[in-house]
């Protein structure tokens, strides 16, 4: 079942969201490696419908994870995301971090962006969507939107699930850098 549920808009806000050192910011190579099968359908099951949304929080969180983990960062990750929405469960479901553990918190700012800290020695990185990931998730967004108005089964709105269903596989498996940007926080300070 596809729904639209999802608010995927350009990040224009930052209103309100602590000013993180983002001129220091050192791109972090995160390792190439998209999430499993599996988390998919744990994620479809825990979040209640396939969306782009709940992918894309599946996306930022594995690559955050990963990002951290090869960074260094020690102890219990907790995570931080700036809009409440559907990338919230992908999020947690894929980092582990999940509110009912204390380990995510929301700022509900509009924002498409996952902060996640290591406990242990403080160390941080920030995971965005790419360009190409939120125009490709608004794709879906218009296209589901299309299908609505139409009736269920009709050849027509067959063939939109169909091309929302590819969207959601290229969110699922394109390689990370296509879809994630990830970024040391305070791994440099002063250092620039
Ligand atoms: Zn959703």
């Amino acid at each position: 079942m596809i729904s639209n549920c999802c608010k995927i808009l350009p990040c224009v806000a930052f209103a309100g969201v602590m000013a993180l050192a983002v001129s220091s910011n050192c791109a972090t190579t995160a390792p190439n490696s998209a999430p499993v099968a599996a988390l998919y359908s744990q994620l479809e099951v825990f979040h209640g419908h396939v969306c782009a949304g709940s992918i894309f929080g599946a996306r930022l969180g594995t690559a955050a994870r990963e990002a951290l983990k090869a960074a260094g960062g020690t102890g219990k990750f907790t995570a931080r995301y700036y809009d409440l929405s559907c990338p919230v469960d992908g999020i947690q479901v894929a980092a582990g971090t999940t509110y009912g553990n204390a380990a995510l918190a929301v700022d509900d700012s509009d924002e498409h962006r996952l902060v996640l800290t290591a406990y242990g020695n403080k160390m941080q990185v920030e995971a965005r969507l790419t360009a190409k990931a939120e125009q490709i998730g608004l794709k879906s967004r218009d296209l589901g939107n299309q299908a609505k108005e139409l009736p269920a089964g009709s050849p027509k709105r067959q063939q939109l699930e169909r091309e929302i269903e590819e969207i959601h596989e290229w969110l699922r498996t394109a390689p990370t850098e296509d879809v994630v940007f990830v970024a040391k926080l305070n791994g440099k300070r002063g250092k620039h």
